[in-house]
């Protein structure tokens, strides 16, 4: 099948466009790096199944995607950023990139009569008051708040498939991706994994924000990205649904803390700052639909991810380190 995956520099869409050419695909990855990098789809670029399009999908649809991009038979569209750090600094362009940018690639694949995915967040159930999330909660979000701008743009961008779905017959799936962390997340982007290991393993204070009592639920790579194949390619009768995907092992952050600590066999300190504003203090996914329906659930467990993830980021750094490119986590 000729696949797009929109984001496919990124963390979850460079492994995502590598699972898919292992199944024989053929692959286009979409992306303007705005978050993401060349670095991590350069083993990729060799494979005749896989093809780089440099590309920002808020740019109207028009003659230059047809031509750039082909015939295409299904599209995962994950471009977006997704650190809460780049909230306060690119918060109109996050609302874009899942508004108008949304919108131009349901129309692209609608015009192709493409199957679609879109990747939304359980940021759409910002701060629970249900728990564990399952996916017919509607959630508590704020409309102003700091991470408004990704929470809102996520759920208008489920709206706007759902649209699609209703309205033009779009072969279209939302899935709501919780915590996920591996190899390739930028190890400066500010999210907690890539904090706390940066921070244990150059021997400086891993910083927890609040009491570190706020819980997270932490999903290892490939596990999701099978999540992610199993939904794209589930039975007709699944079309228009909404799947929860993610690692129902609930964490509080101050014993992420720790046990990254540990599996970096670090002795850093802990210190703690003061709380994030509107940072969601519990959040877990309820996967039986998934489970029930397609039969996923996650195989790798935080340690063995962790024994993944850890040496990723010690050659990382270390490369950086050479190259003296090491900034402050
Ligand atoms: P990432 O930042 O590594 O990847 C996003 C990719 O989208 C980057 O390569 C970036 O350059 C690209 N991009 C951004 N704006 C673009 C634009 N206008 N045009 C073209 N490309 C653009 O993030 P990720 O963690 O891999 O997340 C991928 C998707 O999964 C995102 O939609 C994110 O919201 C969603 N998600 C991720 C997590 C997580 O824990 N990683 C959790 C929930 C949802
Ligand atoms: N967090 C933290 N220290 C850090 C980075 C994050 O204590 O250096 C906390 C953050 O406040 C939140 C949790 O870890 O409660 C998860 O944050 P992350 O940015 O990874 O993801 P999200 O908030 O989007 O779930």
């Amino acid at each position: 099948m000729r696949i797009v995956v929109t984001g496919g520099a990124g963390f979850i869409g460079s492994h995502l466009c590598e699972a898919l050419l292992g199944q024989g695909h053929e692959v286009v990855a979409v992306d303007n790096f705005l978050t993401g990098s060349k670095a991590n789809i350069a083993h990729l670029l060799d494979n005749p199944g896989f093809r780089l399009v440099e590309h920002d999908i808020t740019v109207p649809v028009s003659q230059e995607w047809h031509s750039m991009l082909g015939e295409v038979e299904a599209v995962f569209h994950l471009a977006s950023p997704a650190s809460p750090a780049d909230f306060s600094t690119m918060p109109l362009q996050i609302a874009v990139i899942n508004s108008q940018g949304t919108l131009n690639v349901l129309e692209w694949a609608r015009l192709h009569k493409a199957r679609f995915l879109i990747t939304s967040t359980s940021e759409a159930y910002g701060d629970p008051e249900v728990h564990p999330q399952g996916e017919e909660y509607r959630g508590n979000v704020s409309t102003t708040g700091p991470r408004a701008c990704y929470d809102e743009g996520k759920r208008f961008g489920e709206t706007l498939t759902s649209i699609y779905i209703n309205e033009y017959g779009l072969d279209g799936r939302i899935v709501r991706i919780f915590n996920t962390y591996g190899p390739r997340m930028n190890p400066f982007d500010g999210r907690s994994v890539p904090n706390f290991i940066t921070q244990a393993l150059s021997g400086k204070p891993l910083t927890i924000y609040g009491d570190g009592t706020q819980t997270r639920s932490y999903c290892y790579v490939s596990d999701m990205v099978a999540g992610l194949i199993a939904v794209m390619f589930a039975p007709p009768e699944t079309r228009g649904a909404v799947f929860n995907v993610g690692n129902p092992d609930e964490r509080e952050i101050r014993n992420l803390a720790e046990v990254i600590r540990q599996a970096c066999n670090s002795t850093s300190e802990i210190e703690y700052r003061p709380a994030l504003q509107d940072d969601p203090a519990r959040r877990c996914p309820n996967i039986t639909r998934i489970n029930t329906l397609l039969g996923w659930q996650p195989t790798v467990s935080l340690n063995e991810g962790l024994g993944l993830t850890v040496p990723w980021f010690r050659e990382k750094l270390g490369a950086m380190q050479q190259t003296h490119k090491v900034e402050e986590p």
